[in-house]
């Protein structure tokens, strides 16, 4: 069989504080830290093997706030194959700046048909749940139509899910064209 090396560039999406540095961060080195750190943009390249023996060269784009510098992030968004938007699983509003992201990247991009995976963070601290798991599982399918995980970057629970939801997103989308 014939093996390939795909490259696909990803790009993290989610209001500042939701754990996107904290999720790159545990996918590439492991690594949790409870610092916060608010990101400007951080970029980062994995190589990922997935179970059919392909590589895929991923190239990750870590953004800093939703408001910070539109023009950036809409050339980000033009220039990026896939996307993970994350919100905190104790934050509503971050779930509703998900949901604008999301309308922002389908505006750029002139299409629905768009690797992109939703994400719901730190699902370990479920005492203060503002955004019921049930809510977000219907706009996912419904609406965004798109894979959806609840995550703990603290915890490492389904992390490396993300990016396999990602790249099978990716494949839909190309068969679909
Ligand atoms: P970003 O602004 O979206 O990149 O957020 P950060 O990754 O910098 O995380 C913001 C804060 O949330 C930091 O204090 C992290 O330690 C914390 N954090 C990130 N992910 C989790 C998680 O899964 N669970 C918990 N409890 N805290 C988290």
């Amino acid at each position: 069989m014939r093996r390939t090396m795909k490259q696909i560039r990803l790009v993290v999406l989610g209001a500042g504080g939701v754990g996107k540095s904290s999720l790159v961060s545990q996918f590439m080195r492991g690594v949790f830290n409870t610092l916060y750190e608010p990101t400007v943009e951080d970029c980062y390249r994995h190589f990922l093997q997935l179970p059919d023996g392909n590589m895929h060269c991923i190239e990750i784009l870590d953004t800093g706030g939703t408001h910070q510098f539109p023009a950036m992030q809409e050339l980000n968004i033009k220039t990026a194959h896939g996307f993970i938007i994350v919100y905190s699983i104790d934050d509503a509003e971050s779930f509703q700046e998900a949901h604008k992201l999301r309308k922002l990247v389908v505006n750029v991009k002139g299409t629905e048909n768009i690797p992109l995976v939703m994400v719901g963070n730190k699902s370990d601290l479920a005492v203060d749940r503002e955004v019921q798991k049930d809510e977000a599982v219907t706009a996912a399918r419904e609406e965004w139509r798109c894979p959806f995980l609840e995550t703990s970057a603290k915890y490492n629970r389904n992390v490396y899910d993300i990016f396999l939801a990602l790249l099978n997103s990716a494949e839909t989308c190309e068969n679909r064209h």
